[in-house]
């Protein structure tokens, strides 16, 4: 198959609106992208080290680690959420799951 073929294909499939619905706004999408790229350059980062076998791409990644919590931060900026509060529901969650053996496995309604 040629990919303008593909592409052409892949356009009838592809189904989303053409505008922001009402509840979120342009700093929401913009932070929540960035801290998704954030992530990504923690992940190209590890895959570096693999790749040219340097330990200095792991060290790099630390500082990637600051640049996702700085979009985590204004994320939750964006969404007028406390991040001590997501910090401390979070911790209850996994510990819950901890005392019931529900740790390992899949699912968020474990
Ligand atoms: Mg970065």
């Amino acid at each position: 198959m040629k990919l303008n073929e593909y592409q052409e294909e892949a356009s009838r499939t592809a189904i989303f609106p053409n505008e922001l619905p009402d509840f979120l706004d342009v700093g929401q999408v913009y932070t929540v992208l960035g801290q998704s790229g954030e992530s990504g350059e923690i992940q190209e980062k590890l895959k570096k080290a693999i790749r040219e076998d340097e330990e200095q791409y792991v060290e790099d990644m630390r500082d990637e680690v600051g640049d996702v919590l700085w979009y985590l931060s204004q994320v939750c900026e964006e969404f007028d959420w406390d991040m001590g509060e997501i910090a401390e529901d979070n911790l209850d969650k996994l510990q819950d799951r901890q005392k019931r053996g529900q740790l390992t496995g899949e699912g968020d309604d474990r």
